[in-house]
């Protein structure tokens, strides 16, 4: 691929990825959390677009591959009529802060990423460090500037259908967003309806206590 992708070079080693991160405490979702502390880690996009009274995380797909090519758009439509106080908005790769692809299977491998999940979502604050587990957002800015959404190049693992595959990009948008999953809670939340829950079961658009969390991260 001609274009290089920003930042991607250094999604190395550390890679335990948000599979192994988890939420919150004082609300539902908060993606960096640990369990073994009850600690949460508030990250937060800064210097985010804002259209009216919404702010606008700006996102690039072009670089997703097959089977996932055409469901970028629905995940971005799925995060705009969410309600949220930030939504996913479609921009072009040169001016996006979120870009979603589909590495080669080689970058795939040598990123640490576990070879059978559907994506991951690696972030980096405004200093330009790697956010991507507890400790890296413990120690960051908390101040987030970009985003890397890696889908896997692998098709077996991709998901089935076009509703999954719809599913896990949205779900990714979620952990851009700042959520996680809800199913790592102690307790688990009672309700299960949630397209933060991981697999493909379950829900595949952002639910209604979704979006209110986020409104409620960003102070909305
Ligand atoms: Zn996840």
């Amino acid at each position: 691929m001609v274009k290089s992708f920003k930042k991607i070079a250094s999604v190395l080693a550390a890679a335990t990825v948000l599979l192994s991160v988890i939420p919150a405490t004082s609300f539902a979702h908060e993606v960096f959390y640990n369990p073994a502390t009850s600690s949460t880690v508030a990250v937060r996009w800064q210097n985010l677009s804002v259209d009216g009274h919404m702010s606008k995380l700006d996102a690039n797909g072009d670089y997703l591959s097959s089977p996932y090519t055409d469901n970028f758009s629905t995940a971005v439509s799925n995060w705009m009529s969410s309600s949220s106080a930030v939504v996913a908005y479609a921009v072009s790769f040169s001016t996006s802060k979120v870009d979603l692809s589909t590495p080669t299977q080689s970058s795939w491998d040598n990123s640490g990423i576990p070879y059978y999940a559907a994506a991951a979502t690696i972030m980096y604050d405004k200093a330009g460090a790697q956010v991507m587990t507890y400790t890296q957002a413990y120690n960051s800015t908390k101040k987030m500037n970009y985003a890397n959404v890696w889908c896997n190049p692998n098709k077996d693992y991709a998901g089935p259908s076009e509703t999954d595959q719809s599913k896990t990009l949205t779900h990714e948008m979620g952990h851009v967003l700042g959520l996680g999953h809800p199913e790592a809670y102690n307790p688990i939340p009672t309700s299960t309806t949630s397209v933060m829950r991981q697999g493909s079961l379950g829900y595949s658009t952002p639910q209604s206590h979704e979006a209110s969390d986020i409104r409620a991260m960003y102070g909305f």
